[in-house]
């Protein structure tokens, strides 16, 4: 993945989480406050303004000021935790001009770390981390069979999507959703629907589109 892709996956996820904020609010209107699609919109959009700073900064210095910008400029709970994944990413592609599908598996690893570290759920408690958990075993299998970056990325990809469909079904047990108990159940969570977003952003990206 080359710095370049890195933009371009940037790009894609400011896109596309521009074009989801609605979708993304009204997942959060059931289970939240609402919110959702506005705070990653407004983070992203805050990084689409750094862009042109961006140009000339290596890929570690591009994914640490996404996630330093999503934690200044997104309020509620994805700010801190999605800022913690891309300041990990960071941390993983330092002093690398390009990275390998090794690399960037261990990208999704640290990403997912960061997030785990930050908010102590498990798999299971209707978080972001159930879209992200399935997506790194997936990433990890690819590789291990030899596929392409483009196909770890959409596999992860893929794996992610099945894992936010499932949460449908969980009962809430973290964050603003969990004060609702039983009555969570039966609602997708946003934040595992924005980490499939960007996630398919990451394979769209890879893909060369
Ligand atoms: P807030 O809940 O503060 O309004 P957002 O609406 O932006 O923040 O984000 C809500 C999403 O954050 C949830 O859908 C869930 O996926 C995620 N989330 C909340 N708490 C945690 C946590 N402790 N660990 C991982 N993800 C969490
Ligand atoms: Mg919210």
């Amino acid at each position: 993945m080359t710095n370049d892709d890195i933009m371009r996956w940037l790009e894609r996820t400011a896109d596309v989480l521009h074009e989801n904020r609605t979708y993304l609010t009204d997942l959060d209107s059931a289970i939240g406050d609402a919110d959702h699609g506005i705070n990653m919109d407004r983070g992203f959009s805050a990084v689409r303004d750094r862009f042109p700073t961006m140009a000339t900064m290596d890929i570690s210095t591009r994914l640490r000021t996404v996630g330093s910008t999503l934690v200044s400029t997104v309020g509620g709970a994805g700010g801190p935790l999605y800022g913690t994944a891309y300041l990990r990413a960071a941390g993983v592609a330092a002093g690398k001009q390009e990275l390998s599908s090794a690399d960037v598996v261990a990208m999704l690893e640290a990403f997912l770390g960061g997030i785990v570290a930050r908010g102590k759920a498990q798999p299971g408690e209707k978080t972001m981390v159930d879209a992200l958990t399935p997506a790194l075993a997936s990433a990890r299998q690819a590789l291990d069979e030899g596929a392409t970056l483009a196909q770890i990325t959409r596999r992860a990809a893929t794996a992610a999507e099945e894992g936010m469909k499932a949460t449908i079904p969980m009962l809430a047990t973290k964050g603003r959703a969990s004060y609702l108990g039983e009555r969570s159940i039966g609602h997708q969570d946003p934040g595992a629907t924005s980490s499939w977003l960007i996630l398919r952003s990451l394979a769209e990206a890879c893909e060369g589109k």
